[in-house]
């Protein structure tokens, strides 16, 4: 089959490089697939008949990795342009996997359709030659693609249990990809899932990041748990399933998490609200009390265990520790206000310092959101919400006052030459006067100027500018508040 891609230079390059030195070359795997699903590939993998060493002699600025004996080759001709990195890695033959993750052994094959037979899914099993426009797909790829199914090479209970990072890999593209899993895979899915023991935290947290960054992290969770996956991704998101809540939620705590994931999915909110929204109420459970009194189930405090056990378990995967900050602190906040009495300006102030500074708040404000969406209420941001964060931006509002001017007390000094005294508190009102009237006059050359003639007006004259600029600063401050609520529909 005939087909005809555009492919970068310096990609189509090396191929043809190759394919002069009469060596075989196709590029292979993902850029593939994403070709054939009209994207753009993230990277590009080629596959070849020749040795790394045979790599290496035809190419300039090139790294070599022993383990699979991939070449990388640094494309470094295109002036101003980030390096990029093409990856050359010979057909490779398909070995025993006794620890469940690496291959005994690399072993290079001279055929392609070998070199297929070892990689993990259909879809990422297809070849094509960019010289030739050919495409070589011996496992149905493409057909699988067109239905938008993850389907494993050959057997797919021996394949994942080769490898058992191939079960997160195919979670994982299903989310990515919003494809389908064959039931065949799935089911092998299921039956090895204890495979994901002998895979390294990192690569499990990896491939968690990118579940989380795809459009559909909620039914991507839902299926690990499912399939008896989750408990080795995070053994505590599991706790939350069946657990009834009180009667302001329609959904049990672990599907209240993976919605209002969702719901920072689907805003595209960062990495952070996403991993906070999985985790914010992860200690119901184990802080859930009957109250006789409210005929109705509580759990207090399960912010602050909440915050405990998140922090245990993001150590566990391995987060680097800024990372970990953020979140334990989004987790233990995330039931600021309450008690919507207690809303003053301190109190937001507080909040603020508590989760770590203005931008922790916005996330604080988005993790609300999710929180609130992810209990199946239709209204993402009642008036009680629009308040708190029309206080939050009043609290980081810049306050009109002398001291975005330009100049300072001193450098009127300067310039007059004169001696600390009232005179230059009134300059510096008179001159903030004349700024809230023209914000253009901020200049340091115009307010050195005008400091100095205003400085040899009498004390008397002077006095009157000031308390008129004064005045007029708060009033300007007023009306920013003023604005800051309109916005928020809060007035
Ligand atoms: P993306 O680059 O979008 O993550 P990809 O499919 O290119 O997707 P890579 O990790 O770059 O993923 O792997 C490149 C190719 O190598 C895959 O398409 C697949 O053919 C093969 N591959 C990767 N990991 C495995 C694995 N664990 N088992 C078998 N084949 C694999
Ligand atoms: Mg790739």
């Amino acid at each position: 089959m005939k087909k005809k891609f555009a492919v970068p230079e310096p990609v189509s390059r090396i191929t043809k490089t190759l394919e002069n030195a009469h060596f075989e070359a196709y590029l292979v795997g993902g850029c593939v697939r994403d070709l054939l699903r009209g994207c753009t590939p993230k990277d590009w993998d080629i596959t070849t008949n020749a040795k790394p060493d045979e790599i290496l002699g035809l190419f300039e600025n090139t790294y070599y990795n022993n383990d699979f004996g991939t070449v990388g080759i640094v494309n470094d001709d295109e002036e101003g342009k980030p390096h990029h990195v093409v990856e050359v890695t010979p057909y490779r033959l398909e070995t025993t996997y006794s620890d469940g993750r690496h291959p005994d052994e690399v072993v290079f094959s001279d055929k392609l359709e070998e070199d297929l037979a070892r990689r993990d899914f259909t879809i990422n099993a297809i070849a094509y030659s960019v010289s030739k426009g050919q495409i070589i797909d011996p496992y149905k790829g493409q057909e699988d693609i067109t239905r938008k199914i993850i389907r494993a090479v050959g057997n797919p209970l021996e394949r994942l249990r080769e490898d058992g990072l191939r079960i997160l890999r195919a979670i994982r593209l299903s989310s990515e990809l919003e494809f389908a899993i064959d039931t065949d895979t799935e089911k092998a899915i299921a039956d090895s899932s204890e495979m994901l023991k002998k895979i390294s935290k990192e690569r499990i947290r990896d491939e968690l990041i990118r579940i989380l960054m795809s459009t559909q992290p909620m039914q991507a969770i839902a299926r690990a748990q499912i399939l008896g996956v989750l408990n080795y991704i995070s053994p505590n998101l599991e706790r939350g399933v069946g657990v009834e809540q009180n009667q302001a939620h329609s959904f049990d705590v672990f599907e209240h998490l993976l919605r209002a994931t969702q719901h920072a999915a689907d805003k595209e909110w960062s990495f952070e609200i996403r991993l906070a929204a999985l985790f914010h109420d992860i200690s119901k459970p184990e802080t859930r009390r009957w109250s006789d009194e409210k005929k109705d189930w509580t759990f207090h405090g399960h912010e602050v265990v909440g915050a405990r056990v998140t922090k245990r378990a993001l150590e566990e995967l391995k987060f680097p520790k800024k990372t970990i900050e953020k979140v334990v602190k989004l987790v233990r906040w995330h039931m600021f206000f309450s008690d919507p009495d207690q809303i003053t300006l301190s109190a937001v102030r507080r909040m603020i310092r508590n989760v770590g500074g203005e931008t922790n708040m916005w996330d604080l404000l988005n993790l609300r959101i999710c929180d609130r969406v992810g209990t199946g209420r239709p209204k993402e941001q009642p008036f009680r919400f629009r308040k708190y964060k029309s206080m939050v931006e009043e609290v980081l509002r810049d306050p009109i006052s002398v001291a975005m001017l330009k100049i300072t007390g001193s450098k009127i000094m300067e310039v007059s030459g004169e001696t600390p005294g009232p005179k230059i508190g009134y300059t510096l009102h008179a001159l903030l006067e004349e700024v809230l009237d023209d914000p253009k006059k901020n200049t340091k050359k115009y307010l050195e100027n005008k400091a100095k003639k205003l400085m040899e007006s009498p004390i008397e004259d002077l006095k009157k500018l000031g308390e008129k600029g004064k005045e007029k600063g708060t009033l300007a401050d007023e009306k920013n508040v003023e604005k800051i609520r309109e916005k928020h529909w809060v007035k």
